[in-house]
């Protein structure tokens, strides 16, 4: 008798909540007929390194990793892939013959979702990100590396974004500045970008009403204005950025292409795009 034992994947965090990881890629597993199982992890804050070990010992052949545990996760695996050691954040783990390899897919899933996804060329480009937490180093180090020509990074700890400019700066040769996240530096800053970024939670479900201290007429094409926030589809930056004529893209793209990598790194094969994204758009409609 063939015993059912499909190989696990899951998601670690807490609280989980409504995450849209399973549902995307158990289609995507179920399309290519993939035998592998996609669960949620929620696991207590004490039981972070007994879970960790937990996948050696059951054999699951990885896992992502979410808030509160990207960084706290390091020091519990036994090697960091570089996308992951430069971010010092990990959002992917892959166990390899029962050795746990930490990946960050984050970056390289919001650089796809610009490039591929959107046929944004960011040679040479001036970028202004607001936010320097995790979602904004990730893509700020992958965007520095990738070829743009000038960062700029806004937050409302100014230190922080010097810091991660300061980290930038240490490893790639891309004119990388930090200013303060107020309303009259924007609007200074503004006419040189190319690409804004919002990495900051102002517009997200529920509070959908909220957005970065920008105001509708610092918003001309053909700056193209990306927000990661994909609940709701259109934050109100978007929509009067749209109304502008900018180009805009939400964070759908991020999520459906970091999940994608991680799906390479498990199964060997490229993730079925298509699939994952009518999942999660089915999953989102049903939750507005
Ligand atoms: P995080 O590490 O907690 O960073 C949050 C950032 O937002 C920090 O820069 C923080 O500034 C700033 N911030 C928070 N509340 C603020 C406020 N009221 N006013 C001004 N600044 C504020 O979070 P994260 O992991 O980077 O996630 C940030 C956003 O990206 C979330 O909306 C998340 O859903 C989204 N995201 C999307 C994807 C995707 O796949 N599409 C992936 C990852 C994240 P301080 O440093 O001053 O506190």
């Amino acid at each position: 008798m063939k015993l059912f034992s499909p190989q696990l994947v899951g998601i670690i965090g807490y609280p989980l909540g409504h995450t849209m990881s399973p549902p995307m890629h158990n289609a995507a597993f179920h399309y290519l007929g993939l035998d592998f199982m996609y669960v949620p992890f929620p696991v207590q804050p004490d039981h972070l390194p007994k879970a960790i070990e937990g996948i050696k010992a059951l054999g699951i052949a990885g896992c992502n990793v979410t808030i509160p545990y990207k960084e706290q996760v390091i020091p519990l695996l036994d090697h960091l892939h570089d996308s992951a050691n430069m971010l010092g954040a990990v959002n992917t783990v892959v166990n390899r013959d029962g050795e746990l390899w930490g990946y960050n897919t984050d970056g390289i899933g919001f650089l796809r979702s610009l490039t591929e996804e959107s046929n944004i060329d960011i040679r040479g480009k001036t970028v202004l990100i607001l936010g320097a937490g995790g979602a904004a180093r990730a893509v700020a180090f992958t965007l520095a590396g990738a070829g743009i020509g000038r960062l700029i990074i806004a937050n409302r700890n100014h230190h922080k974004g010097l810091n991660l400019a300061v980290d930038i700066l240490h490893i790639y040769p891309c004119q990388t500045e930090a200013v303060e996240l107020k309303a009259h530096v924007l609007k200074s800053v503004l006419p040189s970008v190319d690409i804004l970024i919002n990495t900051l939670p102002l517009g997200m479900y529920p509070q959908i009403d909220e957005m970065p201290p920008i105001e509708e007429e610092w918003l001309n094409p053909p700056l193209v204005v990306c927000d990661l926030i994909y609940n709701p589809p259109k934050t109100k930056l978007l929509a009067l950025a749209k109304k502008r004529g900018c180009r805009v893209i939400n964070g759908e793209g991020m999520l459906i292409y970091q999940g994608a990598e991680a799906f390479q790194l498990w199964t060997g094969q490229k993730a079925p795009i298509l699939i994952m994204r009518r999942v999660l758009e089915q999953h989102l409609l049903r939750q507005v």
